[in-house]
């Protein structure tokens, strides 16, 4: 366990202020499904998104207070040529993989796992009641990183930073996981994708301007509340992903909380090289796909 002390949340000597919004491009309702040994999830971006949020290859909710929805976690499974991104809001997860790494994932708490050539773990569940409640996220990695040794960062929540805006009793708090905001540097900084992965909570009838690189997919999904995005009165309920447009001129997102909302914003910079898919596995052709189930089947994959 870790004994980190959460520094104070940082007030910012600039606020972002963005002149024109991107706007809601498609609204995507997650389906549920379940993996690993029974784990009930809501998947939100699915095979058929991929081209279009580039670098981002999948994003699953987990959320549940019924220990029969998660209890069988997800004992040893391999993966290949990219990177899992695990935020636990709530619940305990323990990690142990192939190189020989442990780690407690908790409240507030992300692993950032680069699956590289090849990796065998286990993610599974600490507790036997109580709510599990989080999101793991698969980014991409570049064709000249897919074969890269393995490795993977543990942050526990005070390992995040956190950026405070407004008055104390309507305060707008941003974790910044990954990336920066308000030129405050996220836990995380990858090349190639640079992704920026917020969790924002967004106070009744606030908003909050977010900078996004123009050239950069993105979208958002409110997992408490209600919002609306750009000039747009179409509001975006829970467990609604919102793509956002891509436009040359715009320089970001304002987001505003019709109800007081918790949302994930992710964005980052497409690849632009061709993604195969097969389970735990993606690469980019089907040659590598192949090679990988031959490297995993005589035990070569995470060696
Ligand atoms: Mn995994």
């Amino acid at each position: 366990m870790s004994t980190e002390k959460r520094s104070a949340p940082i007030r910012p000597d600039v606020i972002p202020r963005i002149e024109s919004s991107r706007e809601l491009e498609q609204v995507v309702v997650g389906r549920p499904t379940s993996d690993g040994a029974g784990v009930k999830l809501t998947r939100v971006l699915t095979q058929n998104l991929q081209k279009r949020l580039d670098p981002f290859l999948m994003l699953d909710e987990f959320g549940s207070e019924e220990a029969s929805d998660y209890v069988g976690g997800f004992p040893d499974h391999p993966h290949r040529g990219f990177e899992t991104v695990t935020y636990m809001l709530n619940g305990r997860m323990r990690h142990r993989d192939s190189v020989g790494n442990s780690g407690l994932l908790t409240n507030g708490g992300v692993q950032w796992m680069t699956a590289g050539r090849g990796i065998i773990h286990s993610e599974m569940p600490e507790q036997e009641d109580g709510l599990m409640r989080g999101f793991q996220l698969w980014v991409n990695l570049p064709a000249k990183n897919k074969m890269t040794a393995p490795g993977y960062q543990d942050l526990p929540s005070a390992a995040i930073p956190e950026v405070l805006l407004g008055d104390a009793d309507t305060s707008t708090l941003v974790r910044v996981i990954a990336g920066a905001f308000a030129g405050v540097a996220g836990a995380v900084q990858r090349p190639d994708t640079e992704p920026l992965y917020l969790d924002v909570h967004l106070p009744a009838g606030a908003s909050i301007d977010i900078p996004i690189a123009a050239s950069h997919n993105a979208f958002l999904y409110p997992y408490e509340g209600e919002l609306t995005v750009g000039a747009l009165a179409r509001p975006l309920h829970k467990r609604q992903m919102g793509i956002l447009n891509s436009q040359a001129t715009s320089s970001g997102v304002r987001v505003t909380a019709v109800a007081s909302s918790r949302f994930i914003l992710v964005a980052g910079k497409p690849l632009r090289e061709p993604i195969t898919q097969y389970g735990p596995f993606v690469m980019n052709t089907p040659g590598e796909i192949e090679q990988a189930i031959r490297d995993f089947q005589s035990g070569k994959l995470a060696i």
